[in-house]
């Protein structure tokens, strides 16, 4: 925690520009903001695959995911990238909070219903490496702005999971991730759960997750993510 004195050095420092433009105020300007790109319609409902149609993808409709939906606030290129990465890899906590805003509008938009927030626990020794995970620090803003309570310890991985290769189709990167996590935590049980992470490829990761909030008891689940890689 760096406290308002920390932050008037690390501002003489470091002061804040904006990831996107470079102009000198704020780590996001409310021009970039504006121009980030959007993961606009149309996709499926329910995975929020790109496609022609906003309906049912093929995939959902042969299986069903286990979370009622996936939503993504914005594609992963450009500035959108940048401020993932600068989350995730370089240290730059400070980002968490203006990208859980972005979060909390997406959520609003998109009508999810929130009664516990959940972030996608990393791996325990790259959280020991890095610090922090970046889930649980969009989700520690999220339940700000959106009023819910978050359980950063709700989910727990179990072991370690290949990175998912997109070609591989949709029941082998299930079965990749399949009982990676697990979730022994009594407040999920009888709650819509919102399940945050930075960015999601497949969803094969989120499913996983998902799935172990169910078998812990949990109402429903929907996912929300800051990019999508699609
Ligand atoms: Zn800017
Ligand atoms: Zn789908």
């Amino acid at each position: 925690m760096v406290g308002r004195l920390g932050h008037a050095v690390l501002e003489f420092v470091f002061p804040s520009r904006c990831l996107g433009c470079e102009r000198s105020g704020s780590f996001l300007c409310d021009a970039c903001i504006d121009e980030l790109p959007r993961a606009g319609a149309p996709r499926c409902c329910r995975c929020w695959r790109p496609q022609a149609r906003s309906e049912l993808c093929p995939e959902c409709h042969a299986a069903p995911p286990p979370f009622e939906s996936l939503r993504s606030a914005f594609v992963y290129h450009g500035t959108v990238r940048q401020l993932v990465r600068g989350l995730k890899y370089r240290g730059m906590t400070a980002l968490a909070e203006p990208m859980a805003g972005l979060l909390a509008e997406a959520a609003l938009e998109f009508d999810m219903e929130t009664d516990l927030i959940v972030p996608v626990p990393l791996a325990a020794l790259r959280h020991r490496t890095r610090g922090y995970n970046q889930a649980s620090e969009l989700a520690k803003h999220l339940g700000r702005e959106l009023d819910a309570p978050v359980r950063p310890r709700a989910l727990e991985r179990v072991r370690h999971t290949p990175p998912q290769a997109r070609s591989a189709d949709a029941a082998q990167r299930r079965r990749n991730v399949q009982g990676a996590f697990r979730s022994e935590d009594p407040a999920v049980e009888g709650n819509r759960i919102l399940l945050v992470d930075d960015v999601t490829t497949t969803g094969a990761t989120l499913a996983a997750c998902a799935d172990a909030l169910n078998r812990a008891g949990a109402q429903s689940v929907s996912c929300l993510t800051f990019a999508t890689e699609d």
